[in-house]
C-alpha cells in the first residue's frame, strides 16, 4: 500500500453521509496528499438522512471506555467538543454518571466490568481528577445507593447502587453535530456532494469496476469508500464481521417546570441492563437501550455475485423509511416502561410521543471495520459503529484518512489501525452482537417480536 504525502487517487467515491462518511471527507479534503483529488460524497436520503445512526436529538459524548484506546482517542476529541465544534448548543457538558445496579461486594466480576475498566482509564490513562465536585474534582465516586440517588436527586427514583460520575462527559445535539460537520465540508468547497442511492457495486476479481445508482446511473472511482452504516451488508458480504441490530429508543414530552427540574442532570446510564437517559431538551426526554438489539434477517441476492443466482441472509435496518408505523417491539417498550418508573417514578405513566428503532453495525469486538478491503483494492471500508462512534465526529476522519494513506502518525494510530483492520476469522454464529455491557437478550428477531404485540 502507498504511504506518505504522494497523491494517492485521482477520484474518491465516499457512500454515506453520518459521522464516518462526512468525518471522511472532511479530512480528505484538508490533507495536501488529496489537493488534486475529486472527492464525491453520495447520500441515499436528502441530508440529513432522518434514519441515519448518526442523526437523533442526542448522543453521549465521554472517554469513559473500559478500552484505552478508544478512552485515549476521545481524550483528543473532548476539547473540539468543548470548543467551536460544539458551540451554539451542540455540545452541553452536564457530565455522565455510570451506575451498576449490582452491589460492591457482588462476585460477578462481569457484572460492573466495564464500569471498573472505565474508572480506571479516565483517572489513570486521562489523568482526570477524583474528588467531590465541589472541593474541584472531576470524578466523583458514588460507592452507596445513596451516592447515587444525591447526584441524580431530581429523578426521585431509583438511579442504581453504586458508579461513578464524570463531571467533564456530556451530551451532544447530534443532528446539529452532524449538520455542523457538513457545513465544516461544504466550507472545503473540495466536495461534490450528490443524493443518490447505491443499488450495488459490480465487481471484478479484484477490483470494483463501477457503482451503480438505483437510478440506473454507473459511476467509476479511483477508489470508493463506503461509510453506509448498518445497510453496508447489502453492500458487501459481511457476514461474520459486521452486522445491523435494531436499538430502542423511546421519547416522551415534559412540562416547562418537569424539563427544569430534570434539564441540567447528567446523564445517566445503567452497565448492569443497558439502559439509558441523557439529560432532556426542548421538553422531550428520551429513554433508550444500549442492548443486543434485534436482528432483522434478510435474504437478497449475494452482493458480490449477483448473477451467480447465489442469495444470502443478512440482518439489515428496517427503519420508518420502510415502514412509517414501525414501532418498537413490546418487550423495548416494557424495557423503556420499566426503566423509566424505576428511576423516576412522577413520569411511570407518561405515554411515549415517539419511538424509532436505530440501527447499529455491530462487529464481535465492538471495534470499528476501518480498511481497505482484502479482495478488493480499490474498495475501502469505514462502518462497524458498533454504537459507540457518533462521540468521535470531530477526530476520527482524520485516523480514516491515515489507514487510507497507511500512516501511523503515532503509536494510538498504530494500535486503533490493528483494532480496526480486516478480521482474520469470522463470527461463528447467524447474529453478531457486541458484548460491552449491552441489555436485553441476546439473538431476538426483530418479526417475532414485533408479532407479540
Ligand atoms: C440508538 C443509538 C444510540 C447511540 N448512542 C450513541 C452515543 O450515545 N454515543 C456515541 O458515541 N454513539 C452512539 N451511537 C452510535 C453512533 O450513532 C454510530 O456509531 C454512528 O452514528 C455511525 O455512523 P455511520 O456513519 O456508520 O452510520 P450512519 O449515520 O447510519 O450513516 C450511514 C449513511 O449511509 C447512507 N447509506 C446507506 N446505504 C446507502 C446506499 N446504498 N447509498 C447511499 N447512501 C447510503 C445512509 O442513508 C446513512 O446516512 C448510537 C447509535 C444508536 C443507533
Amino acid at each position: 500500500m502507498a504511504t506518505g504525502t504522494a497523491p494517492l487517487h485521482s477520484s474518491i467515491l465516499i457512500v454515506g453521509s453520518g459521522v464516518f462518511g462526512l468525518s471522511t471527507a472532511y479530512a480528505l479534503a484538508q490533507r495536501p496528499a488529496f489537493r488534486n483529488t475529486k472527492i464525491t460524497l453520495i447520500e441515499r436520503l436528502e441530508f440529513p438522512a432522518s434514519d441515519a445512526s448518526s442523526i437523533d436529538s442526542s448522543r453521549i459524548i465521554r472517554p469513559d471506555y473500559a478500552d484505552g484506546a478508544y478512552a485515549a482517542l476521545m481524550a483528543e476529541g473532548m476539547p473540539l467538543w468543548r470548543g467551536e465544534f460544539g458551540a451554539e448548543g451542540r455540545y452541553t457538558e452536564a457530565g455522565l454518571c455510570l451506575v451498576t445496579d449490582e452491589t460492591a461486594d457482588d462476585n460477578d466480576e462481569d457484572a460492573h466490568y466495564y464500569l471498573v475498566r472505565a474508572l480506571e482509564n479516565v483517572t489513570k490513562r486521562l489523568g482526570l481528577r477524583v474528588g467531590k465536585r465541589e472541593a474541584g474534582g472531576q470524578v466523583e465516586l458514588m460507592e452507596t445507593p445513596e451516592a447515587v440517588q444525591r447526584v441524580m436527586a431530581s429523578m426521585g427514583g431509583d438511579c442504581g447502587r453504586r458508579g461513578y460520575v464524570n463531571w467533564t462527559s456530556g451530551w451532544a445535539d447530534a443532528e446539529a453535530g452532524v449538520r455542523h460537520m457538513r457545513k465544516l465540508v461544504e466550507a472545503t468547497g473540495r466536495v461534490q456532494f450528490r443524493t443518490a442511492e447505491v443499488r450495488r457495486l459490480r465487481f471484478g476479481e479484484d477490483k470494483v469496476e463501477a457503482v451503480e445508482l438505483v437510478n440506473g446511473e454507473v459511476l467509476t472511482a479511483d477508489l470508493i469508500a463506503l461509510a453506509t452504516g448498518a445497510w453496508t451488508p447489502k453492500l458487501i458480504d459481511l457476514r461474520g464481521i459486521a452486522s445491523a441490530t435494531g436499538q430502542i429508543l423511546a421519547y416522551l414530552d415534559l412540562t416547562q417546570p418537569e424539563q427544569d427540574r430534570l434539564g441540567s442532570n447528567p446523564t445517566l446510564l445503567c452497565e448492569s441492563n443497558g439502559m439509558f437517559i441523557i439529560q432532556p431538551r426542548n421538553r422531550v426526554l428520551k429513554v433508550a437501550r444500549h442492548g443486543y438489539g434485534y436482528a432483522n434477517p434478510t435474504c437478497i441476492p449475494h452482493p458480490e455475485r449477483p448473477e451467480s443466482g447465489e442469495t444470502i441472509t443478512v440482518s439489515l435496518p428496517r427503519t420508518k423509511q420502510d415502514d412509517p408505523y414501525l414501532d418498537i417491539a413490546p418487550e423495548g417498550d416494557k424495557a423503556c416502561r420499566e426503566y423509566l418508573a424505576k428511576t423516576i417514578p412522577s413520569l411511570a405513566d407518561r405515554p411515549w410521543t415517539y419511538t424509532r428503532i436505530c440501527w447499529y453495525t455491530d462487529t464481535p469486538k465492538g471495534d470499528w471495520l476501518i480498511s481497505y478491503h482484502p479482495k478488493y483494492s480499490n474498495l475501502f471500508v469505514a462502518t462497524g459503529g458498533s454504537g459507540h462512534a457518533y462521540k468521535f465526529l470531530p477526530v476520527v476522519g482524520e485516523r480514516i484518512v491515515d489507514v487510507i494513506q497507511g500512516v501511523d502518525r503515532d503509536e494510538l494510530g498504530k494500535e486503533l489501525r490493528a483494532k480496526w483492520a480486516w478480521p482474520s476469522a469470522k463470527w461463528k454464529e447467524d447474529h453478531i452482537w457486541t458484548d460491552d455491557w449491552r441489555g436485553g437478550k441476546k439473538g431476538m428477531v426483530l418479526d417475532e417480536e414485533l408479532a407479540r404485540s
